[in-house]
């Protein structure tokens, strides 16, 4: 099994990490050959315009949505999690859309840009995860077929709708490998 990790901009680098220390061969993705090959992407947090134009530039959006819509399991964090949305309120970013989800942008706030708290997360019910939240998007709304993993002061921050998983926190910047290891169940 081999992971990509989208590496145009953001903390890519922290999931290659992650994926190393479970012992998964992983792949930067930089253009749509890197696809070839792949089993699974991880979109990571960093600025989702960013990383939405450089995958537009690239080809990467119809190459990934092409991915997707055959199986492909993606899981986003953060930025990820922007981009993996069909609704992104008061924003006509470019994103790949993929999820009946609508997000607000660093909904927590100027005030608590970044915090850490302990949040259930439903596929690993025994112990919660550390959240890691750093201008983190909220999920304003789902549509049918999307399910609440996780939820923080009753705002949802963790979602799967089949073959796509999404998290507005970076599991990826602790040392708990169990929501990486959850997306890897996904991988056929
Ligand atoms: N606030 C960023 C955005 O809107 C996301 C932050 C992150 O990925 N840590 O793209």
């Amino acid at each position: 099994m081999t992971i990509g990790v989208l590496a145009l901009q953001g903390d890519f680098a922290k999931h290659l990490a992650m994926l190393t220390r479970i012992g998964v061969d992983s792949r930067e993705v930089r253009k749509p050959s890197d696809l070839d090959g792949v089993d699974a992407l991880i979109i990571p947090g960093g600025e989702s315009t960013t990383i939405g134009k450089l995958m537009a530039r690239y080809g990467l959006d119809t190459a990934i949505r092409a991915r997707a819509k055959r199986g492909m399991p993606i899981y986003g964090t953060c930025a990820g999690l922007i981009l993996l949305a069909k609704e992104i309120e008061g924003s006509r970013q470019p994103r790949l859309g993929l999820m009946d989800i609508a997000v607000v942008r660093n909904a927590f706030g100027r005030q608590i840009e970044s915090f850490e708290a302990d949040i259930l997360f439903a596929p690993t019910p025994d112990q919660p995860v550390r959240g890691v939240f750093i201008r983190a998007p909220i999920v304003s709304r789902v549509k049918e077929g999307v399910q609440v993993l996780s939820t923080f002061d009753s705002k949802i921050v963790a979602v799967q709708q089949g073959n796509l998983l999404a998290t507005a926190f970076h599991p990826e910047l602790t040392d708990d490998t169990r929501v990486h290891r959850y997306f890897l169940t996904l991988v056929k």
